[in-house]
């Protein structure tokens, strides 16, 4: 009987990303992929360290497993393993620990953890990763959307994160390399691939060849059969206006922005060791809107980062209505061990951050509808994704703008792009009828 494998993840794309090709590596050993409450022989928990929750939701699940099955094969991977291995080895049960790296490997390490009589580590110093570590993803379980992770590492060091020591200096994936993972998914029916990585707009750093994140872009849209190519995160500072125009000339990619903007308040932002200011962010918002005006710009903020007063928040907050993103991340701000914000005085009490967090959260759900109210009775291209919940003709699928759709089908079209009429917002989605 196959040995059974499962997996949990934790934290950002990269990491979706990672324990997919890991589950496919298994697969393609012969294991059984099975449900994370299911009794397996193997779990993998790739884990986040982004905030101080992600350390602890990572430790309860690493513990979930070993009840689960207290003679299974503990892996734990991810940036909490990789920043702090130590804590990880000393929860009872673990059996390896491999940090941002050797992802590749995970079957043949997972086997000699297997023989081993202690835990085995193979955690290294992440800034001394010089190589990127090409992961390869044979079968996907789901075909509506597939990530492709094409760099790894960043060098910003904002003053609040944890990323850079977790994962290391900037490498990017060879063109050729990506070009044949996305070919591959392609031909499999997959309709839309995400770049991911880390810091995505950094993409050619470390590679031998002059290239960067449009001309990665212009080549993967000739890929033939491609029908949707979105990005993911891009700093302010990375994006060109020969990325702009590739996302404006070429149809197949999305017009979709993710441009983290993380506080509106230029004080916050010096702290934060961000290196633009809020004229400069929004002067770059004006002239993507001012070549693609329909394009949805989403983005990330943090609240209650350290010595941000009642002042600072009100100009984050108007800034996030003027700018009107069509959908904002809010995140209350969490001190990280060894990060220089962590030591920063004017910690926020945490009451501060949850109203503050509620008010930006309600202020996005009005700029969502308001982006998605302007769509009603245009004709739509929709990525069907799944049935809504409990109702079989109700179907669900994304725009390429990011919107939420609603739509009656009672044909399966998992997958398909679809053409469709919006007709009237549902909450922050839209409601359309198929059109023929
Ligand atoms: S750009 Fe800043 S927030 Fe993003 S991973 Fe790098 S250091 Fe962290």
């Amino acid at each position: 009987m196959a040995k059974k494998a499962a997996f949990f993840t934790l934290g950002c794309k990269t990491n979706q990303y990672e324990t997919e090709a890991m589950a496919s590596a298994f697969r393609s050993h012969g294991y059984e992929t099975v449900d994370f409450d299911e009794t397996a022989d193997v779990y993998i928990i790739n884990t986040c360290t982004v905030t101080h929750l992600g350390d602890r939701k990572s430790r309860q699940v690493i513990r979930r497993a070993v009840r689960k099955n207290p003679e299974a094969v503990i892996g734990v991977t991810g940036c909490y393993a990789q920043t702090s291995p130590g804590e990880v080895l000393n929860i009872p049960g673990v059996d390896l620990v491999i940090g941002t790296r050797d992802k590749s490997r995970i079957v043949e390490l997972v086997e000699e953890a297997e023989k081993s009589p202690r835990p085995v580590n193979t955690v290294g110093d992440a800034m001394s990763y010089r190589e990127f570590e090409d992961l390869t993803i044979l079968d996907y379980e789901n075909r509506t959307r597939a990530f492709v992770k094409i760099q790894e590492g960043c060098s910003n060091f904002c003053s609040y994160c944890i990323i850079p020591y977790a994962r290391g200096p900037l490498r990017s994936r060879t063109p050729e390399s990506v070009l044949t993972e996305v070919r591959k998914l392609v031909a499999q029916g997959f309709g839309e691939i995400v770049l991911t990585g880390i810091h995505i707009g950094a993409y050619g750093a470390g590679l031998s060849e002059q290239t960067d994140l449009s001309d990665l872009v212009v080549r993967i849209a000739l890929t033939p059969g491609l029908k949707r190519l979105r990005l993911g995160s891009v700093e302010p500072l990375d994006i060109t206006p020969r990325l702009i125009d590739a996302v404006a000339r070429i149809r197949t990619v999305c017009r979709h922005l993710h441009i983290p903007l993380q506080s509106g308040d230029d004080h916050i932002l010096q702290m934060m060791n961000r290196k633009y200011t809020t004229f400069e962010f929004s002067r770059l918002i004006g002239a993507i809107r001012g070549q693609i005006p329909e394009i949805a710009i989403t983005t990330d903020v943090i609240t209650g980062f350290p010595g941000e007063t009642d002042e600072h928040f009100d100009n984050t907050y108007e800034f996030i209505k003027d700018i009107g993103f069509s959908r904002t991340h809010v995140f209350k701000y969490s001190p990280r061990k060894g990060t220089p914000a962590a030591v920063l005085p004017g910690q926020v009490p945490a009451e501060v951050k949850d109203l503050r967090s509620r008010r930006l959260i309600a202020l996005d759900r009005e700029n969502q509808k308001r982006y998605a109210a302007g769509f009603i009775g245009s004709n739509l291209e929709v990525l069907a994704e799944e049935p809504a919940d409990g109702d079989n003709d109700l179907w669900e699928g994304l725009t390429d703008t990011y919107i939420r759709v609603l739509f009656k089908s009672s044909e399966d079209i998992r997958g398909k792009l679809v053409n469709v009429r919006a007709v009237k917002l549902k909450g922050t989605s839209l409601l359309a009828r198929m059109r023929i």
